[in-house]
């Protein structure tokens, strides 16, 4: 039986540290501040502002919510994106993605100040990742090691295989596992014989955003696997992986179930950023 590597709980643990953090800061006079940004009515947007504003309610983080019209213009975004980077008030700047089409999203990533940047999408933030610079790294790459961290997984000189490259998470998280002295490979849909890469892996990330693609033929015995993946089954609630669970949890030797896993991970290292971000202002 493989062990449940439990997202839950220790995403539960990271929002208490966090907590402390901020009641500390608060006793010194700082208050913690995080504005969110949403543009237009997109019901999945809604969800994930609303998860994001009751986690900073509860580690007592001041968020302070923008929401702009469907039609609004990439200017006036990008107008308050600069008041609010001069605002000594605000520490972190969220926009929630994704942006109606007629908003360039790389331009809205480049205009907040890097500083500010809790979602770590900057070039800078991405830069300074790569060179190893302090700087914020994104949420859920982040929580990935911490998950791999918290449950005792070593990584340094283990075989590492990412599946995917995004800029979001396949990447980074290479970046990341690569910093904790990983050997680390990264697959993607023009990589040859997947099934044999994969299966070199001590630590398996999949984060190709295929449900349930990677099956146990994909994973060698003791592996452990990290599912990132989110798929919601059409009119149910059900939510899947892009790892399927039954097949490969008798094989691995630990591994993130979905939901519970990698998920509530994103918004505790959200919490957290908020607070990284003041030791860069
Ligand atoms: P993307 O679609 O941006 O990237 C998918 C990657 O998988 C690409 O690099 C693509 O390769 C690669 N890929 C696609 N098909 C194959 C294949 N058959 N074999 C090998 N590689 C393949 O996805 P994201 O990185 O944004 O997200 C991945 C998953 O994680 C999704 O299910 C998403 O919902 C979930 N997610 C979960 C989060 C969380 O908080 N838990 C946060 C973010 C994402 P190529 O580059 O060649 O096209």
């Amino acid at each position: 039986m493989a062990v449940i590597i439990d997202g839950k709980k220790i995403s539960a643990q990271i929002k208490e540290e966090v907590k402390e953090k901020v009641e500390q800061l608060a006793q010194e006079g700082i208050q913690v501040t995080l504005a969110v940004i949403q543009v237009g009515k997109d019901s999945a947007s809604s969800v994930y502002v609303g998860n994001k504003k009751k986690a900073c309610e509860y580690v007592g983080i001041r968020s302070l919510s923008y929401e702009l019209e469907e039609e609004v213009s990439q200017e006036e975004l990008l107008s308050l994106i600069e008041e609010l980077n001069g605002r000594k008030d605000v520490n972190g700047i969220l926009v929630q993605l994704p942006l109606p089409k007629h908003i360039s999203e790389e331009s809205v990533i480049r205009a907040i100040d890097p500083r500010k940047d809790v979602d770590a999408f900057h070039p800078v933030n991405v830069g300074s990742l790569c060179i190893g610079a302090p700087g914020l790294v994104s949420c859920t790459p982040a929580g990935i090691i911490q998950l791999l961290k918290r449950s005792g997984v070593e990584i340094a000189g283990k075989e590492c295989v990412v599946v995917g490259r995004s800029n979001i998470v396949g990447k980074p998280v290479a970046l990341l596992l690569l910093q904790e002295n990983g050997t680390v490979t990264v697959a993607h849909s023009r990589t040859r014989n997947l099934k044999e890469i994969t299966r070199r892996a001590d630590i398996l990330v999949v984060a190709v955003g295929k449900r349930q693609m990677i099956t146990r033929e994909y994973v060698k015995e003791g592996a452990v696997v990290i599912d990132v993946g989110i798929h919601r089954e059409e009119g149910s609630k059900k939510l899947y992986g892009d790892v399927d669970f039954e097949s490969v949890e008798p094989v691995c030797s630990a591994i993130t179930p979905v939901p519970g896993g990698v998920g509530p991970m994103t918004i505790a290292m959200l919490m957290y950023n908020c607070v990284e971000s003041l030791k860069l202002q």
